[in-house]
């Protein structure tokens, strides 16, 4: 059974060491997209395994195993991001030249932002930590779960976990 930090319990936000637990290493994040999944409550579930048509995600030998990646096989192209229930993937790709990355985040809510809109960059408590431009929004499943791709200073991306429409 894996244990959940205190500060995880108490407040229902990662620890950093939750968090480092689950992004990729430098040296896989300067290659290109990939997948960050931040799924590590032990719960009957696995749609992020039979989504990913590049086998990336592990099959699970048991419905509550923990997911495990391959970042050697996953291209970053977000079909697991809008088929997890829990909204726990998102993509990082971090790989361009100069100072911002790019997140590919799942979002259910409305309004649902627009190409080129500027958007508030949200932490996992939900706190406004910058602002940030919508590259694009797209549904890839057309099942009502979009992906919005946005500009995140490469140094915030284990801190930004969602999106706010201000308008
Ligand atoms: S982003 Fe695409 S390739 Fe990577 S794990 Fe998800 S479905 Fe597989
Ligand atoms: S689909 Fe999402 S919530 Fe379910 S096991 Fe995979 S990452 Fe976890």
């Amino acid at each position: 059974m894996v244990k959940l930090s205190e500060h995880l319990r108490r407040t229902g936000v990662f620890s950093m060491e939750e968090v480092n637990r689950v992004m990729p290493p430098p040296e896989v994040l300067k290659k290109g997209p990939v997948a960050v999944v931040e799924c590590i409550q032990e719960i009957p579930c696995d749609p992020c395994h039979a989504s990913c048509p590049f086998g990336a995600i592990k099959e699970f030998k048991d419905i509550n195993d923990l997911p495990e990646i391959d970042w050697e096989k996953c291209t970053g192209c977000t079909l697991c991001v809008a088929k997890c229930p829990g909204l726990a993937i998102f993509v990082v790709d971090a790989s361009c030249d100069g100072d911002d990355a790019l997140l590919k985040l799942p979002y259910e809510f409305y309004p649902v932002p627009e190409k080129g809109e500027e958007v508030e960059l949200l932490n996992r408590a939900g706190e406004v930590v910058g602002k940030g431009e919508v590259r694009s929004v797209i549904e890839p499943h057309k099942d009502g779960t979009k992906v919005v791709t946005v500009h995140v200073p490469k140094d915030m991306i284990a801190d930004v976990r969602h999106v706010r429409v201000v308008r």
